[in-house]
Formats: structure tokens, sequence, C-alpha cells
């Protein structure tokens, strides 16, 4: 069975204005007693018996914002598999030819580049600074280092055209990484963006940008299988289907959240509370909820209607074919989204409840 492990990184150089993630810019001081922590919790955990973790991945924050031996140190004590995915998400701005190799020889598989955008203004309407030229940088690093590559892409930016979008696509093509996210910009609670209605995406760019992004991501070989996910025939994320599929994994670190035996928990979400607990010997949660049968059932329904193999036609409501004809279709004893359906992934899933 698959068994996962998420470790948090709650660090950022700067915080970008539409990022409702638990990361702080002025905590790096903490950063040595909060991975030691880290490594502490999992110590614990493995007390206690854990089985052999098949993927882990490492997020943030930014990953690459602490130095790479404290990392390792942290993923040492995780019981993992042989041929187990480790990911660690990059700022192409940190990212250098010794930090990848040092990863590496740490166990690490797969880097996960925070690309965005190729196109400075539309980097700079993100509230991002770093230089494409990085990027190019930093996917080289990881491949002299041996590390397979994904690129995150955001889609929706203020101002943001189709054809700098088009463009940024093709960049990303051009970087031939085996995976590729492109998520469409969404305005969080509580950010700076949301404060800023002007900047809102908007939905019909970013319908028209998602299908420019399955064209052409799909005529350069990267095949759909999520929503915001393609990838070469191989390279889709381990870690992220054990999502997708109410696959089990550890949370480590703060704010992470961990799902294990039909129990869901997160654990605390500041790194000062996080490193208390566990320094006097507390647990880190901070709560925990279990799911029943039902709502297990339709919770797996409505995540795996966004994947490639989407649900079994036994499974859907009376009626769903024929309400959402355009949006979901039946392959064999599946039903999928079409393309269509895609841009309307979330209603199509409410209505798998
Ligand atoms: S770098 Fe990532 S985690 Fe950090 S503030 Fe920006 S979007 Fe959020």
């Amino acid at each position: 069975m698959p068994f996962g492990a998420y470790l948090h990184v709650p660090f950022c150089r700067r915080r970008c204005d539409y990022c409702a993630f638990a990361t702080w810019t002025d905590r790096h001081h903490l950063a040595e007693r909060y991975l030691a922590a880290c490594r502490t919790q999992i110590e614990r955990e493995a007390a206690a018996g854990l089985p052999e973790i098949t993927s882990a991945f490492v997020g943030g924050g930014t990953p690459t914002q602490v130095a790479p031996a404290l990392l390792l140190e942290v993923l040492d004590a995780l019981p993992l598999a042989e041929g187990a995915e480790v990911t660690v998400e990059c700022n192409p701005d940190d990212l250098t030819a010794e930090m990848a190799a040092a990863y590496a020889a740490g166990g690490v598989t797969r880097l996960s580049i925070g690309v965005q955008s190729m196109v400075p203004e539309v980097l700079a309407a993100l509230g991002r600074d770093h230089d494409p030229g990085n990027v190019r940088r930093a996917v080289r690093a990881a491949r002299s280092a041996g590390l397979a590559v994904n690129v995150d892409l955001v889609y929706g930016a203020a101002g943001e055209t189709l054809e700098q979008w088009g463009r940024t696509v093709d960049a990303a093509i051009e970087l031939a990484p085996d995976h590729v996210s492109a998520y469409a910009l969404t305005v969080e609670a509580g950010t700076p963006l949301a404060a800023d209605a002007v900047r809102h995406p908007d939905d019909d760019v970013q319908a028209d940008e998602y299908q420019l992004a399955t064209e052409r991501l799909g005529a350069a070989g990267y095949d759909w299988y999520e929503i915001s996910n393609w990838a070469r025939p191989g390279h889709e994320c381990r870690h992220n289907l054990l999502y997708w599929t109410g696959g089990e994994y550890l949370a480590i670190g703060c704010a992470a959240h961990g799902h294990r035996g039909g129990r869901r928990w997160w654990n605390l979400r500041t790194p000062e509370r996080y490193v208390a607990a566990i320094e006097d010997g507390r647990s880190p949660e901070a709560g925990a909820e279990e799911l029943d049968a039902d709502a297990r059932r339709v919770e797996g329904l409505q995540l795996a209607i966004r994947t490639r193999g989407g649900v079994p036609a036994r499974e859907v409501p009376d009626g769903f074919l024929a309400e959402l004809d355009g949006l979901v279709e039946q392959v064999d004893d599946r039903v999928v989204l079409t393309p269509e359906g895609r841009l309307l992934a979330n209603e199509v899933a409410i209505r798998l409840g």
C-alpha cells in the first residue's frame, strides 16, 4: 500500500500577495530548531509504528530557504521504501547546482520548481521578482544532478494576455520537464489580492488560458491526468496521486495535514507553537476529524472525478450523465470529465454528493 509523508517548511523570503499558505518571512531564525522538531516528530511516529513511506513531499513555504543539510537530516529519519519518490519544492532563485547535487545525494528524486510565469511583467503582477533566466539555470542544475523536474505555472494574473500565457507554456515545454502543473490563480480570503478587486482573475480569460495549456502540453507529449497536472508517461506525481485517491499520509511540521485510517488531522499553525509542542513532548496536533464511510465515499468520488481515471459508472447518481451532457462522458465502465467539463470540475464534483 502506498503511504506518504508531507513535510512543511514555513519560511519564505518575501510574501506573494495572493498566497494564503502558512508561511512567514521573519522566522528564519527558527529554522534549525524547527527542523530538529520535525525530525523528533518523525522519530516519535516511527517508534509508535509507521509503514514504509513510498512518497515524501517537502512543500511550503519555500524549502530552499533552509540549508539542504538540515532538510536532509529530517528526510533521513523517514522510513523510506526502496524507490520512494521524494520531491522538494524549489524557488528558482535559490536553487544552485551544489544544492541540487546535495539533494540528490540525500535521497531526493524530484524537484518541483516554482516558475509561475516566464514573462517578467506577469511575474511582477503576481508580486514575484525572480528572473526567468534563473528558471533555466535551476532546471539545468536539477538535470545535472539526475533529478526529475516539475514546473509549477500559474495563469490568470492581472493583465496577463493569452499571448503572454502562451509564451510561458511554450517556454516551460522548451525546458523539457517531466511534469507540468498549471494552476488557476485563485483569490484567497485575507490576502492582499482579495482586497484588490481590480486584479481579480477573469473566469473567461482563465478558461481560454486553460484550453491553451491543454492543447500545447498535449501536443508536446504531456498527458493530462488531473485538472491542473500533466506528465510525460510514467512521470505522474505519486505523492499527489495519494491525495486524489484517498490515500494515507503523515503530516510533519506546522500547519501540515495528515490522513490515516479514516482520520484526518492538522498540526498547530505557527512554527513557534509547533516547536514548543514538540520540545515539551506534546502532540503537535491542533485538530482532527473522522469521516464516516459515506462521507469518505463521496469525497473519494469528488477527488477521483478530477483525474484521468474518473469514477466508476456504477457509482454516479441517476441522471448524472444526461444532466451533465457535454461535461462528462462514459468511457468503458468509467465516467470522466470532457475537456469542457474540466473547466467546471467543481460544479460537476458537487453533483456527486
Ligand atoms: S513563495 Fe510560495 S509559499 Fe511563499 S509566499 Fe509566495 S506563493 Fe506563498
